[in-house]
């Protein structure tokens, strides 16, 4: 790919200056590290979380004391044994905590700071503060995630999640308009590097009829969008046998993508989709592969663990809770953050990336029936293809009580009889025989402010 040249007498090779030149620089470093073996990433990283932790114990509070009871020591080499015995900090314990994880200093290299608030996935809200350098550093990653998966920076783009806060008034107004909002441009920091294809701004809260008109209008080369907002599309295309140019990729963030809808995409989009995993509170965790549908940890920024029940690394197929520490926070040092999401651990990716590897976020740490004699099960409704039922719109399972299961549908007419012994087949095995279940159909799901819809929810304490 040819950048744009900051000096536009020359157009080979680009000279690049600024934001762009640094932002290249540390993308030169990102392509040897991903093909790092595994023991040299975690070396390199261990050295990083030192420094770390040097600071967080001279100007953190709440850690000054709990590293030098786990016997970490400014100064030491930091150990594996001594890292796993740092108690994990949860989302509770961050909202909690507030300001004793601040640190008193920040080295003036790190920039001016800011606080970014979450909703996160379990939706106790917390807030986080980070200097510039988390910016660079985050714009580093998407740089990485556009020279991975987009190869027509000319193509234009729909943004369809979500009107986002950065925008004026007039062009929010013009987002959530039937017209919606088209910008010349992809935004920063794709515009330092390319002259990208325009963007175009949709609003998903209205209809998905007039959803699709946008894009045959636009004929984009990239979608953005949530899996349920996607989900929507392909089954109105499908019930109106309606036709629509295939798209280079459909780009996925914040829920869970299963391989039924993949497959869907595929079959009507023309394109596979393309998911990331990230989150206010610690940037980019992870980026699919270039050559799979695993999603490779960005071991340069960040250090993921994905622990089993007693607090030991995952092995390759099994799940477990995910565990962040983002490396170069230093206005609010996160170490062994719960962020309230399972992953499963992938086998050593093909692809030959060194970068950790996961297969799948399987859901939020929530996301359990919590059965009559207190046990919990994983209540993982992806794997059951209720999508594939083509008067199914939206779905969510419901634990009403210890007893009560009840499958939530929004649909687009009454069910079939066929219909209805396919739904009633799946609360079987999803109950178990547990629970008394019942199958309610309702005009709409909420979803989060973020837009986001959960596939599960309890109104049992767990
Ligand atoms: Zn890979």
């Amino acid at each position: 790919m040819v950048f744009r040249s900051a000096i536009p007498a020359i157009a080979y090779p680009a000279i690049l200056s600024g934001r762009a030149a640094e932002l290249m620089a540390l993308q030169r470093q990102y392509d040897h590290s991903q093909f790092w073996p595994p023991e040299r990433m975690r070396s390199v990283q261990f050295e990083q979380l030192g420094r770390l932790l040097d600071h967080c114990a001279g100007t953190v509070p709440y850690y000054t004391d709990r590293l030098r009871r786990v016997g970490i020591t400014p100064g030491k080499r930091l150990t594996e044994a001594a890292w796993r015995r740092l108690p994990i900090l949860t989302r509770a314990d961050v909202q909690a905590l507030g300001e004793q994880l601040h640190a008193r200093i920040v080295p003036p290299a790190f920039g001016p700071t800011s606080v970014v608030a979450s909703g996160g996935s379990s939706g106790i809200p917390v807030r986080v503060r980070k200097t510039a350098l988390d910016g660079v550093l985050w714009e580093s990653i998407n740089l990485r995630e556009e020279l991975w998966h987009r190869d027509r920076p000319d193509g234009d783009m729909v943004r369809l999640r979500g009107v986002p806060d950065t925008l004026t008034p007039e062009q929010a107004a013009a987002a959530r308009s039937k017209h919606g909002l088209i910008l010349p441009d992809w935004g920063h920091p794709a515009n330092l590097f390319w002259k990208t294809g325009r963007l175009g701004i949709f609003s998903p809260k209205l209809p998905v009829a007039q959803q699709l008109a946008f894009l045959r209008t636009m004929r984009p080369a990239y979608l953005h969008t949530f899996p349920s907002y996607l989900r929507l599309l392909i089954a109105h295309l499908r019930d109106t046998r309606g036709k629509i140019d295939p798209l280079r990729a459909v780009f996925t963030a914040s829920e869970q993508v299963s391989d039924e809808l993949r497959e869907d995409c595929l079959a009507v989009f023309g394109c596979p989709i393309i998911d990331n995993y990230t989150s206010g509170e610690t940037g980019y965790i992870a980026l699919q592969c270039p050559q799979s549908t695993n999603l490779h940890v960005q071991s340069e920024v960040v250090l993921v663990e994905v622990l089993d029940v007693d607090g030991a690394p995952c092995k390759p197929g099994q799940i477990g809770r995910v565990v962040i520490t983002p490396l170069h926070n230093f206005a609010m040092p996160l170490l062994r953050y719960e962020i309230g999401d399972e992953a499963e651990v992938a086998e050593p990716c093909a692809c030959g990336r060194g970068l950790q590897a996961l297969r799948r976020v399987v859901g939020r740490t929530q996301d359990y029936l919590v059965l009559p004699d207190g046990q919990r099960r994983r209540a993982d409704l992806a794997h059951y293809r209720l999508s594939s039922i083509p008067a199914i719109r939206e779905f969510r399972l419901v634990q009403r009580s210890l007893t009560q299961l009840v499958l939530q549908l929004v649909v687009a007419r009454p069910l079939t009889g066929d219909e209805r012994t396919r739904v009633d087949a799946v609360v079987r095995h999803v109950s178990g025989g547990l629970f008394e279940t019942a199958i309610e159909t309702v005009p709409a799901l909420d979803r989060t402010k973020a837009g986001k819809l959960r596939m599960f929810h309890s109104e049992v304490s767990q």
